[in-house]
């Protein structure tokens, strides 16, 4: 999707844009006069919108199709597959949620299931069908409403073989294609990308209006990956693999790291390592693992303030050299580690400062997702959509 050049308020856009969604799905083809003659709205604000619709695709312009009251023939806009609707997937290490969206990106049925998704892949593409269906059923639809599927993966997806890679969490997965076995369930083309990619479309998608252009978007759970979306483009890279900013190695750190090799971020930082250091502060002496409280209320307590905000100033480390080398002008943290708010951005903040060059550091905006664990969905819808477009 192109993001338009003059934004207009996103409350506001998103209004407008739903509105003129609607009454060329119920009008079919029309033009901007009587666009603005249906709707109430200016004609500026509508061609405003009806621009972004051609930008993004969602509508097409025919000439010489529609008379206006003045006999004179005016370009009209048709929306395209104006009842298309897609069905997206959020693949987590520990849950699968399906999703039916419409073409805005709206969502209009969602289903949650939690399993092992990393080792026991044949049940969850068993749970996705199931998942599907309880979602379209919340719809009001069956599978044959669906155009497009889409689905975000936690693993290392090649784009050239299709497979999921090593170094992986999704050590099950490895040789696998998600794509053609989704394909195979549910009779549709599936676009398959990776859980960090997907998260960085489904903030360029939720932007509140602002062009986003160069973004880094951080998973920060499990694993630590990055989601590259550079000059307004997903960067993959030249086999997919791109954004492993989990495997870059910090100094003085000695831990030992799944991939083999020692001092990897994710050694140091993943959620499974914050909650560890957590329990321990917290619990000092706990010999059972210890039940906490969610992320965003411990970033009150001072104690488990500073250990989030080590992690912060790590992952900030290794985000400065991103910084220095990419110069993006937002960086969105997500992941369940994300949800720590404030303790964790600022200690991002810090590191960047103290290591990024100040004209790049004071370029950058660091913050917490504002989608909560849902940017990998709304990605996923995101692409889904764009394919449903373009077929
Ligand atoms: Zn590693």
């Amino acid at each position: 999707m192109t993001a338009p050049a003059n934004p207009a308020p996103s409350a506001r856009r998103l209004r407008t844009r739903a509105t003129l969604l609607a009454v060329l799905g119920e009008h079919g083809t029309l033009s901007r006069a009587e666009i603005s003659r249906l709707t109430g709205l200016s004609r500026s604000a509508v061609s405003s919108a009806v621009t972004d619709l051609l930008d993004e695709g969602l509508a097409g312009e025919t000439t010489a199709t529609t008379a206006t009251g003045r006999g004179r023939r005016a370009a009209a806009v048709t929306l395209r597959r104006a009842h298309a609707l897609v069905l997206a997937f959020d693949f987590g290490h520990t849950h699968v949620t399906a999703a039916v969206a419409d073409t805005t990106g709206a969502l209009l049925g969602e289903a949650t299931a939690h399993l092992d998704v990393d080792n026991h892949p044949r049940e969850v593409l068993d749970a996705a069908r199931t998942l599907a269906d309880r979602a379209l059923a919340a719809a009001g639809h069956t599978l044959d409403a669906i155009t497009a599927v889409a689905a975000g993966i936690p693993g290392a997806l090649d784009t050239r073989t299709n497979v999921v890679r090593a170094p992986s969490t999704l050590s099950q997965w490895i040789g696998m294609d998600p794509a053609a076995e989704l394909g195979r369930l549910f009779g549709r083309p599936v676009t398959v990308g990776n859980d960090a990619e997907m998260g960085a479309r489904g903030e360029r998608a939720h932007s509140d209006g602002q062009a986003v252009n160069d973004l880094i978007y951080v998973k920060a759970s499990t694993g630590i990956g990055a989601g590259l979306l550079l000059d307004g483009r997903i960067y993959r890279g030249a086999s997919g693999i791109s954004g492993e900013i989990g495997h870059i190695q910090l100094p003085d750190t000695g831990t030992w790291c799944r991939c083999g090799n020692r001092g990897c971020l994710e050694s140091v930082a993943s959620i499974v390592e914050v909650r560890r250091r957590l329990a321990h502060v917290l619990s000092p002496g706990a010999r059972e693992s210890v039940e906490l409280p969610p992320l965003g209320e411990l970033a009150a307590v001072p104690a488990a303030a500073r250990v989030i905000g080590e992690a912060g100033r790590t992952i900030g480390r290794v985000l400065a050299d991103l910084v220095n080398c990419l110069n993006p002008a937002a960086i969105v943290i997500g992941g369940e580690l994300g949800l720590a708010g404030a303790p964790l951005i600022h200690g991002i903040r810090e590191s960047v400062d103290r290591y990024a060059q100040p004209a790049v550091a004071e370029a950058v905006e660091i913050r917490a997702s504002r989608l909560g664990l849902r940017s990998e969905l709304y990605g996923a819808v995101d692409a889904a959509v764009a394919a449903a477009v373009a077929g």
